[in-house]
């Protein structure tokens, strides 16, 4: 019998050759976290946290966006759970909330870009989210990074909600440090250098794939130019797991990509040990992952 959507897979994913890969999975709802869990995702690899921003009339306020992280903390159980910021702007817009137009919203607003313009509003979630992090195995991470100053005015930002909360003698984790999606041309080649600074990498091909092949991925006209097996994409891949293991820190794979059985064998290859997927995708590439024999 085919490995199936709705089958549960509760055992390790372990290559032929005895090497284990950790599966985490990509959620967009606290459902989403729950199907994850329950299917043997190893913890969530991307919340896409627009959900929340997308369900009510206005922003959501800090209590409300902890309460929610808490809840998907307390069903991973200790699992990982990879929070990410908000990442509006291009194809993802807010019903209550009106960007000003763009000629190109891909290459405009959007992402850690926009979160930086709304420092009040990034500082909610980012207070949010180290209140979570004091009960659960948390980890933030900032989307569609391009530079080091970048990463640090977000940092910066983190560390004043830190010191908000300590004032305020409110429990958060000090220790809590971000990671960054690894889904611009500038941040492949700047990898070494974020490798240094970020806490982890998790590669987002999905945009990695559209800005590196300049293919608009929601463009039905270039869904064949969006090929995640470009030798462009394959090489950056490397490229990314090399620094990240030149400077021993995590890497993963969030974007479709991890969730295609077809790249699977190719993914370890690169040297890829942790996949973020769709829910649904669990107990397959869990299957094709035990076919794999990486060190051949
Ligand atoms: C990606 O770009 O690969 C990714 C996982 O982020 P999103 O699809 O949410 O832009
Ligand atoms: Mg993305």
């Amino acid at each position: 019998m085919e490995a199936g959507e709705n089958e549960m897979d509760l055992s390790p994913a372990v290559t032929k050759d005895g090497i284990e890969i950790a599966i985490y999975a990509n959620a967009g709802s606290i459902a989403d976290v729950e199907k994850a869990i329950s299917r043997g995702a190893d913890g969530i690899g991307l919340l896409r946290t627009e959900f929340i921003f997308m369900q009510g009339k206005k922003f959501p306020g800090e209590d409300e966006q902890y309460n929610l992280y808490l809840q998907c903390a307390k069903i991973c159980h200790g699992k990982i759970l990879t929070i990410r910021t908000l990442d509006i702007g291009a194809d993802k817009q807010l019903p209550y909330y009106t960007m000003k137009a763009e000629e190109n919203p891909v290459m405009g607003l959007r992402g850690i870009r926009f979160s930086l313009s709304s420092p009040d509003i990034f500082k909610t979630q980012l207070r949010a989210v180290l209140r979570t992090a004091a009960y659960g195995n948390i980890r933030l991470m900032f989307p569609m990074i391009t530079s080091i100053e970048e990463y640090d005015l977000a940092c910066t930002l983190l560390e004043e909600c830190k010191t908000e909360l300590r004032n305020e003698g409110i429990s958060f984790d000090e220790s809590l440090r971000p990671g960054i999606m690894i889904e611009t041309p500038a941040a492949i080649i700047l990898a070494d250098d974020f490798a240094q600074t970020a806490a982890f990498f998790s590669i987002g091909t999905n945009d990695l794939t559209q800005y590196l092949l300049a293919v608009d991925r929601n463009n039905p006209y270039s869904t064949n130019a969006c090929d995640i097996f470009h030798p462009a994409v394959v090489k950056s891949i490397s490229k990314i797991v090399s620094s990240s293991k030149k400077y021993g820190i995590d890497v993963s794979v969030c974007g479709e990509m991890a969730s295609d059985i077809n790249a699977t064998g190719l993914l370890l290859r690169l040297g890829v040990r942790k996949l973020s997927i769709t829910c649904h995708s669990i107990p397959l590439i869990k299957k094709q992952i035990r076919k794999q024999i990486i060190n051949s």
